[in-house]
């Protein structure tokens, strides 16, 4: 079996090196990859853009590619899944219709709030019917989005009503180009998030293991928001009441309102997710993709085979399927280039990558590029360190050994990924040592 993963990330290095360990693929191409997936055993890099649709077609056609699987949101926005269906090729990833999930924030606010799934309370404007006096009368904080994509950075979190004015004012005014045309402010929800990644066959849902990502730069959760500086899994926050809620509340009622309005999704869906403290989910955003860095610690742990989940939902038949996960907990480290999350150097010479393939875990890579002998960097973020443990500490532990045998000039990380669930393992354990009264 041929598979084609289209991406360029940690997500797809992840992607590729999880389908290659099928015993029923042959060959893995990867389009156009990284330095880390042009290692990989069995897959190929092909220097083809993840938005350059008919290349991307006529590539899979002629090497008679079995299976696509899309990693970014661009494609499946604009279109690609039809177009690879139309062609008869089999590609995993949802109808440009059903993208719009991610492609429009207003237009899955006003479908969350169509079919009474719990999201925070919101308006929408343009630059023609903005109404400051709407938002003096919210209370504070309040969140303003960019409505369309503009690569997990249009979202800022508003102190004060003259911030959110300005920041209105500011996206009206092209800071993030036509995905700020329009505009959705909301109520600030307290809580904690959690990501609810789920494979979806057009009908039935079935989640993958839960995990929990870093939005900001800085430890203690301080800083600017990036695309995730690191993630683990499982999420302790979502427990088996939560995730009961999560599928009743939003998955299934999602899935089923999407095939009821002839835009069935099949795909991986993610759930952004404010869980508050008496455990009520609410819907943050959804993700028409796999989430960069989840993906890296979730499929740290996926035992089953992903080309023949991706096959089953594909045909419709999830129905009874599940997934068989390594029960050890994943973290995931990202590792951000010099001027991270903002104007980004590329080319520092990465060193310490040969040490770090001997040690337990997994390197991903991201923003890489190989020039002659050395790999450098190539993106915003560089790789993702995965370690595996027993507990979430113990695979914290591991994952930073593998960043410690990594540097390169201006190299960034957090070190406290995983610290809400760390700080729960330490209660957990304090509390079995108290005597029972
Ligand atoms: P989004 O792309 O909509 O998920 O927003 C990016 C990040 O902004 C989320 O992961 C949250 O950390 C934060 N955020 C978005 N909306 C809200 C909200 N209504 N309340 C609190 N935080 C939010």
């Amino acid at each position: 079996m041929k598979v084609l993963i289209i991406g360029a990330g940690g997500r797809e290095h992840a992607l590729a090196w999880c389908v290659a360990r099928s015993p029923r693929v042959t060959e893995v191409f990867v389009a156009p990859g990284n330095a880390g997936t042009a290692c990989e055993p069995r897959c190929r890099n092909v220097d083809i853009a993840p938005d350059d649709i008919p290349s991307l077609l006529r590539f899979a056609s002629e090497h008679a590619v079995d299976l696509t699987i899309v990693g970014p949101e661009a494609p499946l926005v604009l279109g690609i899944t039809d177009e690879f269906s139309a062609a008869g090729l089999r590609c995993f990833g949802p109808s440009r219709e059903a993208a719009q999930l991610e492609g429009s924030k207003s237009y899955t606010k006003d479908f969350l709030a169509r079919h009474g799934i719990p999201t925070a309370a919101y308006a929408t404007f343009t630059r023609q019917d903005f109404d400051p006096e709407w938002i003096r009368r919210q209370p504070t904080p309040l969140v303003v989005k960019a409505d369309g994509l503009a690569s997990g950075k249009g979202v800022l979190i508003c102190a004060s009503h003259a911030e959110a004015i300005e920041a209105a004012q500011a996206m009206f005014e092209g800071r993030f180009g036509p995905a700020g045309e329009r505009i959705v402010v909301e109520e600030f929800l307290q809580g904690e998030e959690a990501s609810f990644i789920a494979m979806v066959d057009g009908q039935h849902v079935l989640p993958l293991a839960t995990s929990q990502d870093h939005k900001r730069l800085l430890d203690g959760d301080a800083g600017p928001n990036t695309g995730g500086m690191g993630a683990y899994s499982p999420a302790p926050v979502v427990s088996p009441q939560v995730h009961e809620r999560i599928m009743q509340q939003v998955m299934l009622p999602t899935v089923r309102a999407l095939a009821d309005e002839n835009a069935p999704y099949v795909g991986f869906l993610y759930a952004g997710v404010m869980i508050s403290a008496d455990g009520q989910p609410k819907v943050l955003e959804f993700n028409c993709r796999f989430g960069d860095p989840e993906t890296q610690p979730i499929l740290a742990r996926m035992r089953s085979d992903l080309t023949e989940l991706c096959d089953a939902a594909l045909d419709g038949r999830l129905a009874g399927a599940s997934v068989d996960w390594d029960p050890r907990a994943a973290v995931g480290v990202v590792l951000a280039a010099a001027g991270y999350p903002d104007s980004v150097r590329k080319g520092d010479v990465i060193h310490g990558l040969e040490d770090a393939a001997t040690g337990d875990g997994k390197v991903f890579h991201a923003g890489t590029a190989r020039r002659g002998d050395a790999v450098v960097t190539n993106g915003g973020r560089v790789l993702c360190a995965v370690g595996l443990g027993e507990t979430v500490g113990e695979a914290r532990r591991q994952a930073y050994a593998l960043v410690n045998a990594i540097c390169w000039d201006g190299m960034q990380f957090r070190r406290d990924i995983g610290h809400r669930a760390v700080a729960r393992e330490g209660a957990a354990a304090q509390s079995q040592r108290q005597p029972s009264t």
